[in-house]
């Protein structure tokens, strides 16, 4: 048999159970394990250090990633906090401008007391990430297609000026999945994931992974997952597995409308500017298209201003009105006020999140209920413009 693709592997090869033959990973609701003898103990010992339901996650994300050494974590803060602890006081990061909120206020709020240092920089800069690396910068820290305006990275460009100065490079690969950037294989040290997105992609769990094909970071991991035990349980492991099985049809059915929808949007009077990396007029379309196979499910789009989103949103009907992101129902969000609310106002200006972006992230219903809906409200919205006018 030749190399499975990416969606056989999501599925193939997890379990048989030993004992029935049952088709999915048990959940071993088990916080420690008999110990055979005096002298030997068995591979599980206590459920914070290893459990076989999680144990079963973590070997089938390794190997979406292309990875050795994974670690499932109780939310993506959890994986990203821990993966920021194997720096030491006295150290600095250089972290992409444009990162998730939650990553922002730990980079902002916590590290600082432990005396690490940070610089956002914009990553589509080179020189201006050059420029900021020090002599105890340890590791660049990307996002890409960043959260919320799809900004670009080249992927391969940071790594190779990251090994020029002997510092690690750690990508969050929320929006894309394995499916679509594998971020190993581009030269990256260290995979992160809010798993709660894409992977699980029903909306019913938070949790977290780390991945890696260094040996020696994957023994520190273990040892910083096993030290600070912010580690996933047994069901929502299982819950994750199941999600998995899934993703390969649920995302390409999400892109392929996005897609669309972006499009759409792109040709609508009342749109001011579309961001998807999937369009030819995006600035970072190119390096996407040479870095990733597929552009995600994710976009946003700017309305003339918040009173404008504001009659959008409530005349739509089709996705919920919330946070988050990668499930089966499309979900609308405004991140002014949701993901990037705890980002001072300046900052929030400088990376484009202005009052009249909305973000969207595209669920499974059917492509024409979604455009039939969203031009609905668009009209909606239009008849603002329009009152303001006469
Ligand atoms: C949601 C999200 C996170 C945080 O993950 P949680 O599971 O909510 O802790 C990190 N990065 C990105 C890109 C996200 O979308």
């Amino acid at each position: 048999m030749g190399e499975q693709h990416l969606e056989t592997a999501c599925i193939r090869g997890l379990h048989k159970e030993q004992l029935t033959g049952s088709v999915n990973v048990p959940i071993y609701l088990s916080s420690t394990y008999h110990q055979e003898s005096f002298d030997d103990f068995g591979p599980f010992d206590y459920s914070r250090s290893g459990n076989p339901t999680r144990a079963a996650l973590e070997k089938k994300a390794a190997e979406l990633e292309g990875g050795t050494h994974a670690f499932a974590f109780s939310s993506g803060m959890a994986a990203i906090s821990s993966a920021f602890m194997l720096l030491s006081a006295g150290d600095h990061v250089v972290v992409t401008e444009d990162v998730y909120g939650g990553t922002y206020r730990f980079v902002t709020e916590i590290l600082p007391k432990f005396q690490i240092s940070h610089s956002f920089v914009d990553l589509t800069d080179l020189d201006a990430v050059e420029a900021a690396i020090q002599p105890n910068t340890k590791f660049i820290y990307l996002e890409s297609p960043s959260n919320p305006c799809l900004r670009v990275t080249d992927i391969r460009a940071i790594v190779r000026i990251a090994k020029q100065n002997d510092c690690l490079t750690f990508l969050d690969n929320t929006f894309l999945t394995p499916l679509y950037q594998q971020p190993l294989a581009l030269g990256v040290d260290v995979v992160i994931h809010s798993a709660t997105k894409f992977l699980s992609g029903h909306s019913d769990i938070i949790a977290g992974l780390l991945i890696t094909k260094d040996r020696s970071l994957g023994e520190r991991f273990a040892f910083i997952q096993n030290t600070f035990g912010a580690i996933l349980g047994a069901q929502d492991s299982y819950l994750l597995l199941q999600g998995i099985k899934t993703l390969g049809t649920r995302l390409r059915q999400s892109t392929e409308t996005a897609q669309r929808i972006a499009s759409f949007l792109l040709e609508h009077p009342l749109v001011e500017n579309v961001f998807y990396p999937g369009l030819s007029t995006h600035d970072g379309h190119e390096i996407h298209t040479g870095q990733a196979s597929g552009n995600g499910a994710v976009l946003s789009f700017v309305l003339p201003s918040k009173e404008h989103a504001r009659v959008f949103v409530e005349q739509l009907r089709i996705p919920i009105f919330a946070v988050s992101l990668g499930a089966v129902e499309s979900i609308l969000s405004y991140p002014a006020a949701m993901s990037h609310a705890a980002m001072p106002e300046a900052e929030r200006k400088k990376r484009g999140i202005t009052d009249g972006l909305l973000r969207l992230s595209v669920g499974l219903e059917h492509t024409e209920d979604l455009i039939g809906d969203l031009l609905q409200a668009l009209k909606a919205a239009e008849r603002l413009t329009e009152t303001v006018k006469n």
